[in-house]
């Protein structure tokens, strides 16, 4: 199969990456090699844990650690940390895409750079894109100030991840691949990208599951994870983000269960419209992707229903009619009573068609 195709035009330059076991011992190494000194380190309350241990290897190099990171990067933590990070010349985040959106956060108002440590496969190491809570209200926006400098993937430390977890945010990477897959401003770099991506969680996923200390196969998640998040820099997202998004901040669902239920129906919903585009991955998945990925997702033990996140039936009518509510492009065309019998689907886990 032809893999180039016309309009080739990169969206967002790789950054410094490093993958190995036991790399996050190099935070040192990468500062002194960026002439940086004084390192405000940052992860959430439960990983404080892990916070302190990376500050007391930093010596030092170590200003402090602001353990307050929470989910959606509200405004007022940020403040409260920039107060934190004032007399220091870097940061350096542990944690998933809610630490790392506070060093985003921190970086876009004072340009210190970043060096993070992801623990989830959420990708958000990867892009320039930021999400904020600002009155209650989840903004967006895309700035070269947010994207981290230097990316350190260790595995032992993905390797703490919970099981249900580590399904949930390996598919809400996936997702990143599936719609950069069909993005209008798809180009033959964020092909590759998406497709070895997707075959990294394909591949690895199942063995991280029997063995979740199996470095090899966290190895394998974790370049997986860096493959569709740089996607998710590349390219714009469609549908399924759209609704995770509507779902995620009207009824207050969780990120990463959100994403892995909705992904098979969102994928089987564009189906038809993106088949040429989403050949590759029907291959991958060894038959049509929206049913492949629900039968992986029930392989690995993942959520399969809406319901089970706590959403309530007569809640559909109204996410449907927000998701529709401002047009946005997608391969097919978004209408209410075809997405409403999507979030039907999803919210009773049945296998789409
Ligand atoms: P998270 O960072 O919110 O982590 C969830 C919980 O798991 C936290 O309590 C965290 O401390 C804990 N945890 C994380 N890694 C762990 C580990 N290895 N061991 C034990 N516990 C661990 O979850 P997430 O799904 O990574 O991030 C979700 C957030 O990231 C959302 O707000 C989402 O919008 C954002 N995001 C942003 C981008 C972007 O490009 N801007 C991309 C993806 C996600």
């Amino acid at each position: 199969m032809r893999t180039f195709h016309a309009g080739f035009e990169p969206g967002h330059p790789p950054v410094r990456v490093r993958l190995g076991a036991g790399v996050r011992h190099e935070i040192g190494a990468e500062m002194t090699m960026l002439g940086l000194s004084r390192a405000l380190v940052l992860s959430t309350a439960e990983q404080a844990g892990q916070g302190e241990a990376v500050l007391g290897e930093l010596g030092a190099l170590g200003h402090g650690l602001f353990a307050g990171a929470v989910m959606h990067t509200p405004v007022e933590v940020t403040e409260t940390a920039l107060a934190a990070a004032a007399a220091a010349d870097c940061l350096v985040a542990i944690g998933g895409g809610s630490t790392i959106g506070l060093a985003k956060a921190i970086a876009l108002r004072t340009d210190l750079p970043q060096i993070v440590l992801p623990t989830t496969y959420a990708g958000s190491e990867a892009t320039p894109v930021i999400g904020q809570t600002v009155g209650g209200v989840k903004e967006t926006l895309r700035s070269p100030r947010v994207q981290p400098e230097v990316i350190l993937y260790d595995p032992e430390l993905v390797a703490t991840l919970p099981a249900a977890m580590t399904v949930t945010s390996g598919l809400n990477a996936v997702a990143h691949a599936v719609e950069g897959l069909y993005a209008r401003d798809r180009n033959p770099l964020s092909d590759q990208l998406a497709l070895g991506g997707i075959r990294a969680f394909v591949t690895g996923l199942p063995g991280v599951v029997a063995a979740p200390h199996d470095l090899a196969a966290r190895e394998e998640t974790l370049f997986g994870s860096w493959l569709c998040g740089t996607v998710l820099a590349q390219v714009g997202m469609a549908l399924h983000h759209k609704l995770c998004h509507t779902l995620g901040g009207r009824f207050n669902l969780p990120h990463a269960e959100t994403h892995a239920i909705l992904l098979p129906h969102t994928a089987a919903y564009n189906e038809d419209a993106a088949a040429k585009a989403l050949a590759p991955a029907a291959e991958l998945l060894g038959g049509p992707v929206g049913g492949g990925l629900y039968d992986l997702a029930a392989s690995l033990g993942a959520p399969l229903a809406l319901k089970e996140l706590g959403l309530v039936e007569k809640d559909l009518d109204e996410a449907a009619e927000l998701a529709t509510r401002n047009p946005y492009w997608n391969p097919k065309p978004i209408e209410e009573a075809g997405l409403r019998a999507l979030l039907q689907g999803a919210w009773e886990g049945s296998r789409p068609q």
